[in-house]
């Protein structure tokens, strides 16, 4: 059955940006595997966090909520244990998600809780108008960081895989076909699953051009299963950016072992 997904809300994001890919790709890939009988739109949840990114809930027509900053993962883990029977999906922002709501997504990952993680990566807090993250890199100037960032940017790739997340990916908002493969095969996976999703913000920190010159796609067969492979390739180039899915492994989910109880 053919759904349509799109709401009357006005779109906000400024014109161009790449939250507009995320937001395309994801209706896609929901309309797809409605389409083929995979899942039912009711029985999917959307949670988004503030930032830029926490308007795609108002863009997507499905069952959603929107709560606090750093707060997406735990209304996420509650839905889920609440009723295990629902897909749950959730979109942050790298602020969001590794500043104020590190320690949920930790916990999450360690626990396999069986929810899915789409990370909005913009190296920055946009929707406060450019201030450094903890994704930013070394020398940003912001609005924060007038002189330049003098911390190292937070490793969002190599955390998940260190403290257990069961499928770890990172895809490019530009590259809506990757971005709909890896978004998809996230949903698909039983347990844990993020992926970080690099997102240039236009506006603030315009890194396409910087991005386009780094980024390349990983031989998938090499690494999938194989947790220290994952590990070799994502800590073995410091001046490229790899894309793909590191770690697709599984392990009972926090909620399996919940319901059991
Ligand atoms: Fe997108 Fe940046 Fe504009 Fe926010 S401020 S809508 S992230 S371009």
């Amino acid at each position: 059955m053919a759904i349509n997904l799109t709401t009357t809300s006005k779109i906000t994001w400024c014109p161009g940006c790449p939250n507009s890919q995320i937001l395309v790709s994801l209706r896609q890939v929901l309309q797809t595997m409605v389409a083929e009988n995979k899942l039912r739109i009711e029985d999917v949840v959307m949670s988004a966090g503030i930032g830029c990114h926490g308007k795609i809930t108002d863009y997507i027509n499905m069952n959603s909520f929107t709560g606090l900053h750093g707060r997406v993962i735990p209304a996420m883990t509650g839905i889920k244990c609440a009723n295990p029977k629902l897909t749950v999906i959730g979109s942050c922002g790298d602020g969001d998600a590794f500043s104020e709501g590190l320690e949920h997504l930790v916990h999450a990952a360690r626990r396999n809780s069986d929810i899915k993680v789409f990370v909005h990566d913009n190296q920055l807090f946009a929707l406060t108008t450019g201030q450094a993250s903890s994704r930013s890199p070394k020398g940003f100037k912001g609005k924060s960081t007038p002189f330049g960032s003098i911390e190292e940017p937070f490793d969002p790739i190599l955390t998940m895989l260190s403290v257990g997340a069961t499928f770890v990916a990172r895809t490019y908002a530009g590259d809506m076909k990757g971005t709909e493969r890896v978004i998809r095969a996230a949903i698909e996976h039983k347990g844990f699953s993020f992926v970080d999703i690099i997102q240039p913000c236009i506006t603030f920190f315009d890194t396409r051009d910087f991005l386009k010159e780094r980024m390349y796609w990983i031989d998938e067969k090499e690494s999938t299963g194989d947790l220290k492979k994952a590990i070799e390739i994502v800590t073995s180039v410091t001046d490229k950016i790899p894309l793909g899915i590191f770690l697709n492994t599984t392990k009972v989910t926090f909620e399996e072992q919940l319901h059991n109880l």
